[in-house]
């Protein structure tokens, strides 16, 4: 629909917009330095596996990135079987709806943003993203923003529950969803993930104590 009414015009409209916006320092496709962690290497699930250990989710730094009150649906966790996204991966996939706001799950600076990439985009690498340094020293992904609804900027301090922008399909094939991931270091690497659980994620967890796919889960309170 935007393209092919009027091509000419808002195909040049929507360049020059990626070029103002570039040269203001976002993140489009993979600057040197920023991370991208769509387009690295992954471990096998049978490697992550072996490192999947949680902490007791009581003591979790985290937070869901959701608001209190809202329940949200795990539609793929962390170490998924061959073949799927999550393969090698302590990520989560939060199924929520276009527009839903998404808050930062723990404190932080913000490394990273990117979302100029239009809603509806099927293509992997276009993920509207931000990576947030956090202050226990990991990186967090949080991706598929909805197209210029970030909220933060590079060099923004943030804090757990602050708004960083809403759901939206940028880069996924499939449904509006948040995929959530945590690494080490500042380049993603796929032996340096993070088993991460949440404090407040009311609902049954998996025999390990990570979030369970098909789950789904109240929002309790951020405390
Ligand atoms: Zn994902």
């Amino acid at each position: 629909m935007r393209s092919t009414a009027h091509p000419v015009p808002l195909v040049t409209i929507a360049a020059l917009a990626v070029a103002l916006v570039c040269q203001a320092g976002c993140a489009i496709g993979s600057p040197p330095t920023a991370p991208d962690p769509a387009a690295d290497p992954v471990a096998s699930a049978e490697s992550c596996l072996a490192r999947a250990v949680f902490a007791e989710p009581e003591d979790s730094a985290y937070c869901l990135p959701f608001p209190e009150g809202i329940t949200t649906k795990v539609t793929q966790a962390y170490c998924s079987p061959t073949g799927l996204s999550h393969e090698g991966r302590f990520a989560y996939d939060f199924e929520c709806e276009p527009g839903d706001v998404i808050l930062a799950a723990q404190d932080g600076v913000v490394f990273t943003i990117g979302e100029t990439w239009p809603d509806n985009d099927p293509v992997s690498g276009h993920e509207n993203r931000v990576l947030i340094r956090q202050d226990d020293g990991t990186m967090a992904f949080y991706a598929h923003f909805q197209q210029w609804s970030v909220t933060v900027d590079a060099g923004d301090t943030v804090s757990a529950g602050q708004l960083l922008g809403l759901c939206g399909t940028s880069g996924t094939p499939s449904h509006a969803h948040l995929h959530f991931e945590v690494f080490e270091g500042a380049a993603y690497q796929w032996d340096e993930g993070v088993p991460v659980n949440f404090r407040n994620a009311q609902g049954r967890l998996d025999f390990r104590g990570g979030l369970g796919v098909d789950e789904t889960y109240l929002v309790g309170p951020c405390e």
